[in-house]
């Protein structure tokens, strides 16, 4: 059932009179308004606030935020974006007042608890990189790429080489071939293979004097991992080249793999997707990016340094690296997201990391095996943490659709998988269960599509029949967004 309650405005609620607090009466002398402001400064009217009581507006917040789906509400199985279960205590552990009410412009020696905690993030994200050079400063994916290839470029014209190409495949994410763009590259897309992975031919018919960097997710977005990746990097290497590790899919080979043992000369992490920073609806994120020794000196500053302090004990500073690119955001990167995955590792511990992957690819290639005779999986019958599953056939036989399904679930009390992503799929439903998720969670999403794909096209065109809207514009909802109310807009 719709929640009719939920698609009023606030506005519409207001009564004249009412209100959600009293004051008392004032005892000391109140002077009129027109004493106190000179009158050109007085409204003609009081501003059209809406006049509401604290019940009207706590039931109007709560219903709002019961409109949207969330992690903790229900399952979230969106493809790359890693939708993990958020624990509850690295929200308490970030707030502790050492923590929580630090103010980064305290002077270094007064927040060394904080910093030591930054450097051990930052060693953290060394070590399960296999690249030691870290930068915690971009605040999300995206702009962790740019810094990346802003990074390599400063380090090219160090070495006096005018590189202008960067390769990626078209399984890449939208992302990599933009940040390469803005990062002032000419981006050239190679063809991947009908097995989804990288194209040697096609590489190895690309790679010349000018090529600066080959950008590359493993495991990649069809799910699969790259297996000639070490040759990939071998190949770029020996052109004078750098490879890009795309690590928005780390959920699937931490502690099993390094990006910087199969060749990887620079990454960036989604602290906000593998290591629980709450996200979604646009963030927050961290985007930390880990690089190999000779890229250091380019990184973007602050960074953090470890020495002896006068007492012997460690002391934490905040430097810049020797050619730095210059900042690319204020103070050090998304604490607070930095934090929640700090946190989550030292929990974890080296083998409960490791765990972390194992049962996501575990959970993954279950629901596969649940799925794949419903909706063919295009790429293998083996996954790493996520699949991407068609519904071509579904569409030519049936005319339904990825995105039919995808809304469809909802009714369910499903979040959609991510769809028509990667590209190189048709129909793409791209599904990422996690490693949070329970075998009992995985059966009912797999029996829930069962039950879809035997239900009438007509019904599921107009799907999802359970909320507030059904089929919003989302050309429009991205291009003209309506993100305030005014009254003059009504
Ligand atoms: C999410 C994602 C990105 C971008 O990361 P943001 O943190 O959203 O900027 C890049 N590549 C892949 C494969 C992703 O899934």
């Amino acid at each position: 059932m719709r929640n009719q309650q939920a698609t009023k405005l606030i506005f519409d609620l207001s009564q004249p009179g009412r209100r959600a607090t009293q004051f008392p009466e004032s005892d000391v002398p109140v002077k009129p308004l027109a004493d106190l402001l000179p009158a050109d400064q007085l409204a003609d009217q009081p501003p059209p606030l809406p006049e509401v009581t604290e019940a009207d507006v706590v039931r109007h917040f709560v219903n709002l935020s019961q409109l949207n789906m969330s992690v903790d509400t229900h399952f979230y199985p969106l493809g790359s974006c890693t939708m993990k279960y958020n624990p509850k205590r690295h929200e308490r552990w970030a707030k502790l007042p050492g923590i929580g009410d630090l103010h980064p412009y305290l002077d270094e020696s007064r927040i060394q608890g904080m910093l030591a905690i930054l450097y051990e993030m930052q060693e953290l994200l060394g070590e399960i990189a296999g690249l030691p050079a870290v930068s915690l400063q971009p605040a999300a994916g995206a702009q962790g790429e740019l810094t990346a290839l802003l990074t390599a470029a400063a380090y090219f014209q160090d070495k006096g080489e005018d590189r202008k190409k960067v390769l990626f495949p078209a399984s890449a994410h939208g992302t990599n071939p933009a940040s390469a763009a803005i990062a002032g590259f000419d981006c050239v897309q190679l063809n991947s293979t009908v097995d989804g992975l990288v194209d040697m031919e096609e590489l190895k018919a690309n790679i010349d004097e000018n090529t600066a960097v080959f950008m590359i997710t493993n495991p990649n977005t069809v799910g699969l991992f790259e297996k000639e990746i070490a040759e990939i990097s071998r190949l770029m290497h020996e052109a004078g080249g750098l490879v890009y590790i795309d690590g928005a899919n780390m959920n699937a080979i931490l502690g099993i793999t390094r990006p910087g043992d199969f060749g990887g000369d620079m990454m960036h992490y989604n602290v906000h997707k593998t290591f629980t920073g709450p996200h979604g609806g646009g963030g927050p994120g961290s985007g930390p990016i880990a690089v190999r020794d000779f890229l250091g000196p380019y990184l973007p500053g602050p960074v953090l340094t470890k020495s002896e302090g006068a007492d012997g004990e460690p002391y934490y500073s905040l430097t810049d690296p020797e050619k730095s690119i210059g900042r690319v955001r204020s103070f050090f990167g998304n604490v607070g997201i930095l934090l929640r995955g700090y946190f989550y590792l030292r929990t974890l511990g080296p083998d409960g990391v490791r765990e972390i992957s194992e049962i996501a690819v575990l959970n993954a290639n279950y629901l596969l095996a649940k799925l794949k005779d419903i909706l063919p999986v295009p790429n293998g019958d083996r996954c790493m943490h996520e699949f991407v599953a068609s519904a071509k056939i579904l569409q030519k036989e049936k005319g339904i659709s990825a995105m039919d399904v995808g809304k469809r679930l909802l009714d369910f009390g499903f979040h959609a998988p991510t769809v028509y992503f990667p590209l190189v799929v048709a129909e793409a439903l791209m599904i990422e269960p996690t490693e949070t998720e329970s075998r009992a969670t995985l059966d009912a999403f797999a029996d829930a599509i069962r039950q879809i794909v035997a239900e009438e096209p007509e019904f599921l065109h107009q799907a999802p029949h359970s909320t507030m809207h059904s089929r919003p514009d989302d050309v429009a909802a991205a291009r003209k967004p309506v993100l305030k109310w005014s009254a003059q807009s009504q």
